[in-house]
């Protein structure tokens, strides 16, 4: 079997930078369709989509904040106008408002959620409405439509000074997996990503210079993440190579959720 997303259409939800937007070109690369979802910078979302068309593939950019209901009606409506159906959902839009729990205000809890969990929620509920009612043809794909959630290896990994991302994140594997459990039967894939340290506009602080030597500490593989190494098994995730696999979180962390810290604890 080859790796093939051709005749494939996919959203990729906040794909104007980081993870999104090397996801949204690998599975361009692949032969999908893609629409560019953005929420504030469109330049970038613009650049990627005149990239994906000159090299011979089809992709829009479409704006919208993945936390109003309205907006995530709008940017599902505007993927059907443009190609008719939706095959693949990367719901990878997110944020970080850290501070000491005792000093988080509410607006920063409530931001991160509605943007992280809420987010993943509303994206994925108008994935599998629009799944149920488009036809199925097991030429072009074996599931009748994949979700892949952006999470984080902080669904698992407790992390001080940012409860509220480790709780969004915690949120979207059980959604996950709830969704998986009960769409399953009608053939939708619904599976998990959990970066652990990748390179890009959410870490900058933490994976350059001095910074970043002291987070190798936490990654048995010896080097931080590229976006790439994400996209690479999202495109994956969304292809037929990985149809049995459902409701499972893929951890593409270089071993960050081994417990390094017990390597020198013999
Ligand atoms: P990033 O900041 O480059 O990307 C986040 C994207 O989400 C941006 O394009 C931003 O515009 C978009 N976004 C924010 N609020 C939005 C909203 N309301 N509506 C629509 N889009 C919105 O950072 P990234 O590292 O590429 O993060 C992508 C995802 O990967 C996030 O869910 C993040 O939690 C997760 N993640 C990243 C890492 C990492 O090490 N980089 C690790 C674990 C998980």
């Amino acid at each position: 079997m080859i790796l093939s997303l051709e005749n494939q259409v996919a959203l990729v939800t906040g794909a104007s930078s980081g993870l999104g937007y090397a996801c949204a070109e690998g599975l361009a690369r692949a032969g999908a369709s893609v629409v560019v979802n953005y929420h504030r910078q469109a330049e970038p979302a613009e650049e990627l989509v005149e990239k994906i068309r000159a090299a011979g593939g089809q992709a829009i950019a479409v704006k919208g904040d993945v936390s109003k209901e309205a907006d995530v009606d709008a940017l599902f409506s505007q993927t059907i106008a443009e190609f008719g159906r939706l095959d693949i959902l990367v719901a990878n839009s997110g944020l970080q408002k850290d501070a000491p729990s005792i000093e988080m205000t509410l607006e920063d809890w409530n931001t991160v959620i509605d943007v992280n969990l809420t987010g993943q929620f509303l994206c994925a509920r108008a994935a599998l409405r629009q799944f149920r009612k488009q036809n199925h043809d097991t030429q072009i794909s074996r599931a009748a439509g994949k979700i892949i959630h952006m999470s984080s290896v902080h669904q698992r990994i407790p992390w001080a000074g940012h409860v509220n991302y480790a709780a969004s994140k915690g949120g979207v594997d059980l959604l996950m997996q709830t969704l998986a459990q009960e769409v399953g039967e009608e053939r939708i894939r619904v599976n998990g990503i959990a970066p652990g340290a990748i390179a890009t506009a959410i870490n900058e602080d933490t994976t350059q210079g001095e910074a970043g030597k002291e987070l190798l500490k936490l990654i048995p593989y010896g080097r931080i993440g590229d976006a790439e190494d994400v996209a690479n098994a999202v495109v994956w995730l969304a292809s037929d190579l990985s149809d049995y696999v459902h409701g499972t979180t893929l951890f593409i962390d270089g071993g960050m959720s081994l417990y390094p810290g017990f390597r020198d604890n013999g």
